[in-house]
């Protein structure tokens, strides 16, 4: 190890210690008188054990070599004033007492160079211990990711005092209790934030952003939820999507990325790390808004598109219709009545009508068209799909999603748009039914199984009051709504779907409560029968 270290912090004053000047130049006279008293008195005494208070006044002030020459300058001057004092011929007891202060002098040296040695080993981790301080400051300083210092440790503290009180499942816990995740994000403190994190809350300087986190976390935001869960269960990172408020109010989505430290003592600093994505969410937003606008326009337009082609088809038959009835009745009019004609009649009227209602059917086949070649899907990945679609809606009204999916694939053959828009209707139907509930009241459980008599099935039942037996029979029927402002086309145009690839749409109510809308579609492959 080298005596000399780069400087590159001010050490701490503790390692600095050196001896005042005034004491470093008190050796050398101490040295000299040592000497002369060893020499030129007549004391019989070890005095040169004396010297060992050289090197030792010295203290903290000589490298390594120093140490060596000092001692090696006082065990010289211990044995010229022997020389001078007694020659060749000393008595025993003279060399016993040269020899006393030549080991004092030997084992002084030594413990001064372990000395030396772990004060330079004690510098060393100093200084590294300074420049990784200074290198994660520069990182969280300069970087352009807002970055919080924040301490956990109240937190930890209250999950596990509520442990010791038995509470084992933190999300049942917090749904009985309302006010618990706000008083938990309360006993967030924030310590430090760097300059981008100021930028992003629209302060001017850190003061105003230190002290309790909660005002920054609105307390609908699913993420404060989700890093309390992630704590309680003692995980070590988090990361999701959230909301943070800034100075002035505005809520801004953003992504957040926690790693809390195992040792419960350094959950006094866990770095948390923000990105704003408000830009990119807005975006998707409006992508979405026009996606919905544009679904609902081109469905108003195969309404009225059927409407007008049922109109006008199905009035040929209908005129053929009555006219062969009118026909029919002339025959039984006469006297005596022509019942060979008036049944030949009756048989067209019979016809007729049967064209009309296939002309209906075939019509009702135009709102599923659009997709002439199906795709293989997978209906579990399909409900992943339109959790993704639906995400933000779900989060606003705060239902929780229970997912039963098999492991294997569960493969139909029908179009991706087409499902999709089928369990976009049946899950928002679901939503519309659980919004006057309390959100913690508010669940849905949608279950993929199968292949079962070569069928796959997908459920969506729900936590609300259900459906009102006197409407069971209407509910598929177009037109047949009981909302203010809907318009009763989204489950009969799903049913229209689910038929035309071979499946089926039924609802009914669950007997534990709450609606479940059901269908099947073909098996697409040799995924095995489940028993
Ligand atoms: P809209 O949503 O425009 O009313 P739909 O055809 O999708 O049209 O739904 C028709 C009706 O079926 C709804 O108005 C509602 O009365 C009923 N309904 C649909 N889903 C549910 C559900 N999950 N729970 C209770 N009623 C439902």
């Amino acid at each position: 190890m080298s005596d000399r270290l780069p400087d590159i912090h001010p050490l701490s004053p503790a390692l600095q210690l050196q001896p005042p000047p005034l004491i470093r130049f008190l050796a050398l006279p101490l040295a000299l008188a040592i000497f002369a008293f060893d020499t030129f008195t007549n004391i019989q005494g070890a005095v040169a054990v004396l010297y060992v208070l050289v090197p030792l006044l010295l203290l903290g002030g000589l490298s390594r070599r120093g140490i060596l020459l000092a001692a090696g300058a006082c065990a010289g001057l211990t044995l010229l004033s022997f020389a001078l004092r007694h020659g060749i011929g000393a008595a025993p007891a003279a060399i016993l007492r040269c020899a006393i202060a030549l080991a004092a002098m030997l084992i002084t040296t030594l413990l001064l160079l372990r000395d030396h040695a772990s004060r330079l080993a004690l510098l060393q981790a100093n200084r590294e211990l300074s420049r990784s301080e200074h290198r994660y400051r520069s990182i969280f300083e300069q970087t352009r990711f807002s970055l919080f210092e924040q301490d956990f440790s109240a937190v930890r503290k209250a999950l596990d005092a509520l442990r010791r009180e038995g509470v084992t499942d933190f999300a049942a816990h917090a749904a009985a209790h309302p006010d618990l995740v706000g008083a938990l994000a309360g006993k967030i403190t924030t310590l430090a934030v760097n300059d981008a994190t100021l930028e992003l809350l629209g302060a001017r300087s850190e003061a105003e952003v230190v002290g309790p986190a909660g005002r920054f976390i609105p307390a609908q935001s699913p993420a404060i939820f989700q890093v309390l869960e992630a704590l309680f269960e003692g995980r070590n990172r988090f990361e999701g999507k959230g909301q943070l408020r800034t100075l002035a109010g505005q809520e801004l989505t953003v992504l957040v990325g926690i790693s809390f430290p195992e040792d419960a003592e350094e959950l006094k600093r866990v770095v948390v790390g923000i990105v704003d994505i408000t830009g990119q969410e807005r975006t998707q937003q409006a992508l979405m808004a026009a996606q919905a606008e544009l679904a609902r326009a081109s469905r108003i337009a195969t309404v009225g598109a059927l409407s007008a082609s049922i109109a006008h088809e199905v009035n040929q038959p209908l005129g053929a219709v009555v006219m062969n009835a009118q026909t029919c009745l002339r025959w039984l009019a006469q006297d005596p009545p022509d019942i060979a004609a008036a049944a030949r009649a009756a048989e067209r009227v019979a016809r007729d009508g049967k064209r009309a209602s296939e002309i209906v059917a075939r019509t009702r086949g135009l709102l599923v068209r659009d997709e002439a070649a199906p795709d293989v899907l997978d209906l579990a990945l399909l409900v992943q799909e339109v959790l993704g679609l639906l995400e933000r809606e779900i989060a606003g009204q705060g239902t929780s999603i229970v997912l039963d999916l098999p492991s294997d694939p569960a493969r139909v053959r029908a179009g991706r748009v087409e499902m999709q828009q089928v369990l976009i209707n049946l899950v928002t139907n679901a939503l519309h039914a659980l919004s006057p509930l309390e959100r913690a009241q508010q669940r849905i459980e949608i279950s993929v199984s199968g292949p079962k008599n070569g069928l796959m099935r997908l459920g969506v039942r729900d936590s609300g009051k259900g459906i009102d037996p006197a409407d069971l029979e209407k509910l598929f029927s177009p037109f047949f709504t009981t909302k203010v402002g809907g318009m009763g086309m989204g489950l009969a145009i799903c049913r229209a779907t689910v038929e035309a690839r071979g499946g089926q749409l039924v609802a009914r109510n669950h007997p534990e409560g709450g609606a479940l809308f059901e269908f099947t579609l073909p098996a697409a492959d040799e995924t095995p029968e489940k028993p």
